[in-house]
């Protein structure tokens, strides 16, 4: 990405704090971390914000998949499973918290074989209590490349808006500012 315009005072605000707070959390490669920021930085503010909602949902996506949090087996899940272990008497256990035992149906976005047809970030830092239980609990503003760039109001809004398209969650993030 080609550095573009000079950086306000936030904005080089920004710059500092995430170079502190790297340095402060004893970091490796700060240089390549602080590469990424001044990148992130000097992209217009709609983009900025797009490519930030790329990078934590897939920040997401690969420690979930890494860890093998959820442990899914044949469509269920790890929490449904110490469901069925206890006897817990329910219509299904498949598609662990996408399927809603409220409303008794799959999410929409839901698509047979594949998984989630939409990029929602509420969804994929989401752990149920199950998982909490045991020391699975995760923030946005606890990864280094988001923690600056965003106020209370859109870390409570986009860990919190669930079952929305990146779009619809995008304009929710600008109109927080
Ligand atoms: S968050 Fe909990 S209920 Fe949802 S899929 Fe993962 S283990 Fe299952
Ligand atoms: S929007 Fe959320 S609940 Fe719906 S399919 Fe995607 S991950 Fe599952």
């Amino acid at each position: 990405m080609e550095k573009t315009k000079h950086l306000n005072k936030k904005e080089e605000q920004i710059r500092k704090k995430t170079y502190r707070y790297l340095l402060k959390q004893n970091t490796p490669d700060i240089d390549q971390k602080m590469a990424l920021i001044d990148q992130l930085l000097h992209l217009e503010k709609r983009e900025r914000y797009r490519y930030l909602y790329d990078l934590i949902c897939d920040y997401f996506d690969q420690e979930f998949k890494e860890k093998n949090i959820c442990a899914f087996s044949c469509g269920i899940c790890k929490r449904r499973q110490s469901m069925i272990d206890q006897g817990t008497i329910k219509d299904t256990y498949q598609n662990g918290c996408c399927y809603s035992y409220r409303k008794k149906e799959l999410c929409k976005y839901y698509v047979e074989g594949k998984g989630c047809a939409i990029k929602n970030i509420a969804c994929k830092v989401y752990t149920c209590h199950y998982l909490r239980k045991r020391g699975y609990h995760y923030h946005v503003k606890d990864l280094y490349f988001a923690r600056y760039f965003f106020n209370k109001k859109q870390f409570f809004y986009m860990e919190n808006t669930f079952f929305q398209d990146k779009t619809i969650v995008l304009n929710g993030i600008l109109e927080r500012e």
